[in-house]
């Protein structure tokens, strides 16, 4: 048990310090800094303690045993980094357009844990390989998905430190997920 609680909090501790450093990078240190602390709960802790191998997250292993996971539960309801968060099926959208931070520490955060889970093996277009298996089935708007695929793309060809950049993301989510927001707005309200 004690072995399994100084593993899990290794996991989060060695996670949080990678997406902080590419948040860094990317020009949202704050966000980098606040990332995961729910992680700590007592609901999101003790289950990932519970399940904790040190080789795969401990959430899917929970939901197979249990059929759903609380951690998980809590945790997306509280962390605006995740796509999960902003999804709402009783609304006609459904998805929602992430704010540019927020957009931006899900990218940091899928990349640390692709380098993470996949050690040595990881590669340039690793995370593009698993957005196009996995990644694109979340219940993200088609813009954030837009926006995610162009940069694993980049990330694919010229590698984390020339794409995970302020400037480059800034321009990036300028040109794929807000230029046309005005024009579409009007169109939605003129169709009312
Ligand atoms: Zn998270």
């Amino acid at each position: 048990m004690l072995k399994k609680i100084v593993g899990h909090i290794k996991t989060i501790t060695k996670h949080k310090w990678l997406v902080f450093k590419l948040c860094c990078r990317a020009g949202i240190p704050w966000r980098g800094f606040m990332h995961d602390w729910s992680k700590f709960s007592p609901t999101e802790f003790w289950e990932s303690v519970k399940y904790y191998t040190g080789k795969r997250s401990p959430i899917p292993l929970a939901k197979a045993e249990k059929g759903y996971s609380k951690a998980w539960l809590h945790h997306k309801g509280r962390n605006k980094h995740h796509a999960e968060y902003w999804y709402d099926y009783e609304t006609p959208q459904k998805t929602f357009i992430m704010p540019y931070v927020y957009a931006v520490e899900m990218i940091c955060d899928n990349l640390a844990a692709g380098i993470t889970y996949n050690g040595k093996d990881w590669t340039k277009s690793t995370q593009l390989e698993y957005w196009e298996t996995k990644g694109y089935k979340k219940p993200i708007h088609p813009k954030m998905a837009a926006f995610e695929k162009e940069v694993y793309t980049q990330v694919s060809k010229d590698g984390i430190h020339k794409v995970i950049r302020k400037e480059n993301l800034k321009k990036l989510y300028q040109e794929i997920v807000e230029k046309n927001r005005l024009i579409e707005r009007l169109n939605e309200i003129s169709k009312k």
